[in-house]
């Protein structure tokens, strides 16, 4: 499949169109972006391991029964998906304190949920992505009550499913973001990506962060622990 016209730059994608117009591909850039959009930044090889950590993460998914928009890896950057309309709602799990979860509520990090925390922001750059509830995705009409429920129990579904893997490869899921689309039929499937720059992602034993915070946060050691997560998801799938 040939990439045809760039539809959208994105902070860390690029989305191109292809002959069919139910299909995109979507290429995976070395740019970060933080604080919305405020800080900007490099990260080299970040777009070659999100690109496959992603693709094998939902490819993991779609076999537990959780459709996604995944059809194919075109190579090391690029990736053949489904063509979804977007519901601008970012959905987010936590099962450990971190954030804007510890900011916003005036704890430390570190803490552990009894159960996950099932989150919306709407996903509007120019708004800072407020926090909102089920009530007002509904008055705005985000989506359906139904399509609410199922992206609910899709999310807490990724969440246990997720937490199994990575806690096989020594990592904490401490909390992470997805975004759902609709297919031109109306059928929900998870889009977007599943990354170190969507998920938060600790050693199980030394607690060391192996995500974007890193970037986030000046930490330092970004590339390595891009590579770290991702050599220990290899070799465990
Ligand atoms: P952002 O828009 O936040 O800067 P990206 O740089 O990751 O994010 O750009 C990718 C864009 O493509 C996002 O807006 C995302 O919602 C959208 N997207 C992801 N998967 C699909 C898909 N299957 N169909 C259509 N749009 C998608
Ligand atoms: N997240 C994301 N994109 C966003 C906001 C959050 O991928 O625009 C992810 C983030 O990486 C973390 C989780 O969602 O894994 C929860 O993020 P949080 O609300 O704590 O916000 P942040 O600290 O990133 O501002």
């Amino acid at each position: 499949m040939e990439k045809k016209e760039m539809l959208y730059e994105g902070k860390a994608k690029k989305v191109y169109a292809t002959e069919d117009p139910q299909q995109l591909i979507v290429s995976y850039k070395d740019d970060a972006t933080a604080f919305n959009g405020l800080k900007k930044g490099t990260i080299t090889g970040k777009g070659v391991i999100n690109n496959r950590m992603s693709n094998l993460l939902m490819a993991r998914l779609e076999k537990d029964g959780i459709p996604t928009h995944l059809i194919k890896e075109l190579n090391d950057r690029e990736t053949l998906v489904k063509k979804v309309s977007i519901v601008p709602l970012e959905v987010i799990v936590r099962n450990i304190s971190a954030g804007s979860f510890a900011k916003r509520y005036g704890v430390e990090e570190g803490i552990v949920f009894d159960q996950p925390t099932f989150e919306l922001s709407y996903k509007n750059d120019d708004l800072g992505d407020p926090l909102m509830n089920d009530d007002h995705a509904l008055a705005l009409k985000l989506a359906t009550p139904e399509e609410l429920a199922l992206i609910r129990r899709y999310a807490l579904t990724v969440d246990k499913l997720m937490q199994e893997v990575w806690a096989e490869c020594g990592v904490t899921l401490v909390d992470f973001k997805l975004e759902f689309g609709r297919l031109d039929d109306g059928t929900i499937v998870l889009a977007d990506e599943i990354s170190p720059d969507t998920c938060r992602l600790w050693d199980s034993e030394t607690h060391e962060k192996l995500d974007k915070d890193r970037f986030r946060r000046d930490m330092g050691g970004v590339e390595a622990a891009y590579e770290q997560v991702m050599s220990r998801l290899t070799q465990h799938l």
